[in-house]
């Protein structure tokens, strides 16, 4: 190791003393000499999590048995309001329900019924695979409804009064490309559509005024920033003023304002709790409430400025040192771009895993795609250095042809 970057990696030790943020890393519980990147995917364990657990499956439901749902019954919006704190909501405009495509499904249809007449959904080609699944189901439930797919680009010109929605993904899952959700949403607003944002790659890591930008209906995912845990339910937020105008098109007792009457014809509860449709899965639910917490006492400002310290350091690393047929795929203006890096390689599926062998954990999506996440709350600024030195060393060795790491997982 040279003198030089020595200092390099004394300079990140004192960007992590520096750090606002820097004690939070002790709110999570994270495998020692791991470099996590994937929070993006599955966030790491917060530290709180494991003992809500066990409360819950002991005290809760062991002794407290149905009498549980005297307090888990409100627990959906309770969630809710703490996820609200992250994406610039307001109480009562957030509700933890379902999974995420579960809840776009919920929203989406709600959205194009609210502007009968019209029957386009207008979405990206570069969406998220799920979000446009579920968008043709939309479609063809509701008949006589076309999913319009067009490049990010060409998105204005592609509004006009036949759309009924403009259904976009914040940060960009391939490129962490974070799309610009006041001016689409109000461009969405000037020919009268509803603009549906996806939030599952920007709550917890990037600021999402959603009453600042106007933003009608949204969704998002529990398990990436927000650190619920693998499978944590979705969360779905409608605007105030929207919530009398647009309908839950799947009905269930949850979403009734009066469950417990058994009344034969539904009566929704009315605003967000509408959205509910039948008994959420406490287990899972409780972890992501307690999840929640390790944000407390956190500003998203002061969050988003830890994670563009994290992936401005991570990028200009890379280019201090030109590794050899890495190429940047994320957008160079921090501005542009969510708390995610990604760098193509042709051999990109071995360098992930040839990555992980030396305990770096990023992630691959073809065709060429190596994701690295850095999830602002436990992420140090000397992580993203040691991560830049493995990859160096994987890159030099050409360590990715190693038939060892050539083999594709179930999951990647
Ligand atoms: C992660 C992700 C999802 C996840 O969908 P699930 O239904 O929770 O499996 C959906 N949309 C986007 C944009 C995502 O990034």
């Amino acid at each position: 190791v040279t003198a030089d970057r020595r200092s390099e990696r004394v300079r990140c030790e004192r960007l992590d003393r520096d750090d606002p943020l820097a004690t939070v890393r002790e709110r999570f519980l994270l495998p020692e000499g791991v470099v996590y990147l994937a929070g993006n995917s599955l966030g790491a364990l917060p530290r709180a999590v494991p003992g809500r657990l066990a409360a819950v499956a002991t005290e809760e439901w062991g002794k407290g048995l149905v009498g549980g749902w005297e307090r888990w019954m409100s627990l959906p919006e309770e969630t809710g309001d703490k996820i609200a704190r992250l994406i610039g909501a307001g109480d009562g405009e957030v509700v933890v329900i379902d999974s995420t495509t579960i809840a776009l499904v919920k929203i989406l249809t709600a959205a194009v019924r609210a502007r009968p007449g019209r029957r386009v959904v207008l979405t990206s080609t570069t969406n998220f695979p799920s979000d446009l699944y579920a968008a043709s189901g939309v479609a063809r439930l509701l008949g006589d409804v076309e999913v319009r797919t067009v490049e990010p680009l060409g998105i204005p010109e592609a509004l006009d009064e036949s759309v009924a929605a403009l259904l976009l993904t914040h940060v960009d899952f391939r490129t962490g490309e974070l799309f610009d959700m006041p001016v689409l949403t109000k461009a969405a607003h000037s020919v009268g559509a509803l603009a549906v944002w996806d939030l599952c790659h920007s709550a917890g890591a990037v600021i999402v005024d959603c009453e600042a930008a106007g933003v009608d209906l949204a969704v998002g995912c529990g398990y990436k920033y927000l650190n619920g845990g693998p499978g944590a339910p979705a969360f779905a937020y409608v605007r105030r003023d929207l919530q009398p105008l647009v309908e839950n098109p799947m009905p269930g007792w949850l979403g009734h304002a009066s469950p417990f009457d058994f009344d034969v014809v539904f009566r929704t509860a009315g605003g967000i709790r509408g959205f509910a449709t039948s008994t959420p899965a406490i287990l899972g639910l409780s972890a992501l409430d307690s999840a929640l917490d390790a944000f407390d006492g956190l500003t998203i400002e002061a969050i988003r400025q830890k994670s563009v310290s994290l992936t401005e350091l991570f990028i200009a690393l890379l280019e201090e040192r030109q590794l050899a047929g890495l190429q940047l795929a994320s957008p160079r203006p921090s501005s542009q771009r969510g708390s995610q890096v990604s760098l193509r390689h042709a051999e990109g599926y071995g360098v992930i895993e040839a990555l992980l062998a030396r305990r770096v954990v990023g992630d691959f999506r073809p065709p060429d795609l190596c994701r690295f996440g850095f999830s602002p709350l436990y992420v140090r600024h000397v992580d993203v250095y040691d991560a830049v030195e493995q990859l160096e060393a994987v890159i030099e060795s050409k360590e990715y042809l190693d038939e060892r790491f050539g083999r594709r997982r179930k999951v990647t």
